[in-house]
């Protein structure tokens, strides 16, 4: 038999709960002050119900990654006061879909999708915070693309630097997903020192968007800012791709 919406509502309070409970937890272990770290929510798979849920409870960011499935239900939700984060691979043919609702886009990982994010929100008459998002893969070949995105570290400077010759984008800092396998808190410290030197430049690059359901401890205590949560708040989205 489906949930009942009260039946949902309840579930996804104690989760979240569940979840700020944790990143107090990490925040108090690793000596920093709860409110320098940002939940947002990641609602893919999950309906425009579950983001007025969370709504309710006072989520205020929210986080998609294929637009197809962002763009109607950012619609849905316009009545809402929630700030919309895009944190999937993105082509450059979607930038213009992508920055009628994303006010950031964690995913900038070439010079190219800056300049087209750029032209988009100038049209569109929106202003759009860009991460550029680093690829941390140990393992990956050379030159190539990881397959979860991202940019070289080596390139964060020149992708950052495009971004911010673009009127209507600004640098708001790094992303990244930590690497399959293996103890994230290096990963998660490589990025955050990717971060305080991309600062010296763009002071108002603050933002670390780092730590996921499984690794969240991992990246408050390497210095995230903003956390991507999403099977710990909703559940398992099942065997779906990417
Ligand atoms: C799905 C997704 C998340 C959330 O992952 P969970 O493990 O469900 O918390 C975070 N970041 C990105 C880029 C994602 O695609």
């Amino acid at each position: 038999m489906p949930d009942t919406s009260a039946d949902r509502a309840a579930a996804v309070e104690s989760r979240l709960m569940e979840v700020r409970e944790r990143i107090a937890n990490a925040c108090a272990k690793a000596g920093r002050a709860p409110d320098e770290v940002s939940l947002i929510a990641v609602t893919k798979t999950y309906p425009a119900s579950d983001v007025r849920i969370l709504s309710r409870f006072g989520v205020t960011d929210v986080g998609e990654n294929r637009d197809q499935e962002a763009a109607p239900k950012a619609d849905e939700c316009r009545d809402l006061p929630l700030t919309w984060h895009f944190v999937g691979q993105l082509q450059t043919n979607k930038a213009r879909s992508v920055v009628r609702y994303a006010d950031v886009v964690h995913s900038v990982d070439r010079v190219r999708l800056a300049r087209s994010l750029g032209a988009r929100a100038r049209a569109e008459e929106r202003a759009v915070r860009c991460l550029v998002q680093v690829d941390l893969d140990p393992g990956a070949i050379e030159g190539a693309v990881g397959p979860r995105g991202g940019a070289d570290p080596r390139d964060v400077e020149e992708i950052a630097a495009a971004i911010d010759a673009e009127d209507g984008l600004s640098v708001g800092g790094v992303m990244a997903v930590a690497p399959l396998g293996g103890d994230p808190g290096a990963a998660f410290a490589r990025l955050n020192s990717i971060a305080v030197s991309l600062r010296a430049r763009y002071h108002q690059a603050s933002m670390v968007s780092a730590g996921m359901s499984g690794d969240l401890e991992s990246a408050v205590e390497n210095g995230a800012t903003h956390l991507r949560i999403g099977t710990a708040l909703l559940g398992d989205r099942g065997p779906i791709v990417g």
